[in-house]
Order: C-alpha cells, then sequence, then structure tokens
C-alpha cells in the first residue's frame, strides 16, 4: 500500500475548523487506502516561544482530538514526534543540504516574523521546513495531506529528497502534496482574506473545535461578510459570504452551487445560521469524544507508545541508509 504522513503542531489546546477541513478530515478518509502514518509535531511547535506545561498538555490534546476525529490506532499509526530521535537527526542531515537563500524563500517564515521581526525570530523557526522534510522522507512516503499554507514546504521536501537522491543514490521516495482544493484554505471569520491559525487568528475569526459550541455559533453569525445582500461564491468580491459557503459545502456535502441555489432570495443572516448549525452538529459530538478519551491517560499514553515503536521500526532502517550513503562509520 502507498504511504502517507502528516503532522500538526500542539501549538493550541484546539484545532480549528481549517485544521480539520484542510487536513485531518483528509487523514482519517486515507487511513484505509495508505498506510497511515501521523504525527504531533512537538517539536516544530518549540519554534516559537511555549510554556512546557501546557505543551505537555497541548500534545495529549491533539493526540485526543485526532482520534476524537475518526483516526484508529488499529488501522494507523499515531505518535509524538519527540518519540522518534531520528527526525531530528535527519532534521540535520537535510539542513546541511539546504541553501541559505533557499530556505529563506519560504513564506511561512516570512509571515511568521512579520509581525516582531526576522531578529526576534529563532533558528529553529526558520529551519521548520527542514525538519518537516525530515518528518515526511524518514517514511518513504507517497501523500502528505496539509492545507494549501503547506505546498511551498512540500515543494522544498522534493527538491531535497530529489538532491540526496542525485548526490549519494537513491535514498528516498519524492512526496507529493496532497491537496483538496475546496478545502485548502478556511479564512479566519473576521479577516476572511488571512487563513484561520491556530497561533496567529483573533478569538472572534477562529472556530476552535473544543470550544463552547455557544461560543462557535456566536462567532460565526459575527463573521465579516459585505455590504451585499447575494450569497454567492465569489473570493474576490465577497470573501466572507465564500468562506462561509466553503464550511457549509465541506460539512454537508452539498456542492457549492446547490447551496447558491438553496440561499437564492434568502439573506446572509439564513446562511450564517445553517452555517452556525452545522458546526454545532459537528463539535458537539467531537469534543464529547475528546474529553472522554483524555480521561483515560493510560489508553492513550499506551496508543501513542505503540505508534512511536512502529514508526521508530521504520525510521530507523532509513536513517541507517542515510548514514550509510553520507559515508559515515557505521557505530560497532
Ligand atoms: P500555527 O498557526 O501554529 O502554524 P496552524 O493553524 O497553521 O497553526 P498547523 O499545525 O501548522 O496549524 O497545521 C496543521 C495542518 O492544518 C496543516 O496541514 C495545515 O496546512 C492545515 N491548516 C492550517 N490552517 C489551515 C486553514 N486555515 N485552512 C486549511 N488548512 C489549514
Ligand atoms: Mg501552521
Amino acid at each position: 500500500r502507498p504511504r502517507v504522513f502528516s503532522g500538526i503542531q500542539p501549538t493550541a489546546d484546539s484545532f480549528h475548523l481549517g485544521n480539520y477541513l484542510g487536513a485531518i478530515r483528509q487523514w482519517v478518509e486515507m487511513q484505509d487506502t495508505y498506510d497511515a502514518f501521523y504525527c504531533v509535531v512537538d517539536l516544530h511547535a518549540i519554534t516559537v516561544g511555549h510554556d512546557p506545561n501546557r505543551l505537555r498538555e497541548r500534545t495529549l490534546l491533539a493526540a485526543a482530538q485526532l482520534l476524537a476525529a475518526g483516526l484508529d490506532p488499529e488501522r494507523c499509526t499515531l505518535f509524538v514526534q519527540s518519540h522518534v530521535a531520528e527526525h531530528s537527526q535527519l532534521s540535520w542531515i537535510l539542513g546541511c543540504l539546504t541553501g541559505f537563500g533557499e530556505a529563506s524563500r519560504m513564506t511561512q517564515f516570512k509571515d511568521k516574523t512579520q509581525r516582531q521581526g526576522v531578529e526576534a525570530a529563532t533558528v529553529g523557526l526558520f529551519t521548520y521546513p527542514v525538519l518537516m522534510a525530515a518528518d515526511i522522507l524518514l517514511y518513504d512516503t507517497d501523500q502528505v495531506p496539509v492545507g494549501e499554507d503547506q505546498r511551498q514546504h512540500l515543494e522544498l521536501t522534493r527538491d531535497l529528497a530529489q538532491r540526496f537522491n542525485n548526490r549519494f543514490g537513491e535514498t528516498f521516495r519524492v512526496p507529493e502534496a496532497y491537496i483538496i482544493k475546496e478545502t485548502a484554505k478556511i479564512y479566519d471569520l473576521q479577516e476572511p482574506r488571512v487563513k484561520m491559525s491556530k497561533s496567529a487568528s483573533s478569538p472572534n475569526g477562529i472556530i476552535e473545535l473544543l470550544d463552547d459550541p455557544k461560543v462557535s455559533a456566536k462567532r460565526i453569525r459575527s463573521a465579516v461578510t459585505d455590504s451585499g445582500r447575494e450569497v454567492r461564491f465569489d473570493e474576490e468580491e465577497k470573501p466572507g459570504v465564500s468562506n462561509l459557503l466553503t464550511i457549509l459545502s465541506a460539512l454537508t456535502r452539498r456542492s457549492i452551487p446547490e447551496l447558491e441555489d438553496a440561499y437564492a432570495g434568502k439573506g446572509y443572516g439564513d446562511l450564517k445560521r445553517d452555517v452556525a448549525d452545522a458546526v454545532v452538529e459537528f463539535v458537539t459530538p467531537f469534543r464529547e469524544r475528546t474529553f472522554a478519551l483524555l480521561e483515560d491517560r493510560e489508553t492513550l499514553d499506551g496508543i501513542l507508545a505503540r505508534g512511536a515503536d512502529r514508526a521508530r521500526a521504520v525510521a530507523s532502517e532509513k536513517l541507517r541508509q542515510v548514514h550509510d550513503r553520507l559515508g559515515f562509520v557505521p557505530a560497532k
């Protein structure tokens, strides 16, 4: 079976709707057709300032949310990045193959340092895409289900794989980004031209899956739209309405044209009410499952331990091969 790998950062207590529709929903769907490896990327989460106790909590929260979303530890490998040391080890090696100029062109770094400036950023945030490449390449990954914001990092990953293969011999599979066009970018409800983000969205712009559903419904009702009246998908003229249509279409699996027809003659208020209902219907059981999973810490720890063992078995073999290709003398 082909391989799928993807990761998510424990940089907030809750995942948001963009994480779910842009990535996690695809992770769940791909479990059966792929040999699936999914990872809570805690090493990535320390590239920005963090609190250790919170990181611990958020890592478990992330694992519980992934299971609540439908990942099944019998059908996929779910693990925590720092449990598999090979990720850091391969990252160093790939860093030595990455051009400084090449890394400097990564737009996520530019976006994430816009507010505070490059001087205040860590080198870890700068080399984040190299660690991400290591995550993916360790597992001979074919497909990487991610949101649109990760496309450029996937390109870098492919370039690094090909570069290594050319210089040192065929070693890495060259992966592909698996991006579902319709839901690749869910926007901030208050700034509908900016992506919804765990670490950058304003509280009213984000739908957090673990929030009280009443709060989420309220945020949807106060989402920014436009001064028109027509419910129509038009990202240029109507980014707010288009974002709401995208969300409703994804959650109800009704097409956008079908929804446009259904809202002919109706107003933004009707649309918002229906989006709010669809979100509440989704998050209510999701939250319950997440909180139940967190109650049973032993089971959760067990799932993550087994996942790490399975991941390590694959990653250590790949790293051994890499060391050999590079000319590192094996430890006897
Ligand atoms: P941060 O702001 O800390 O970077 P994030 O919200 O971007 O957090 P990540 O953990 O970086 O979340 O990303 C997890 C996955 O969710 C990635 O595949 C990413 O592409 C996807 N994703 C993130 N935000 C969105 C969004 N607004 N729409 C669609 N997909 C998204
Ligand atoms: Mg991100």
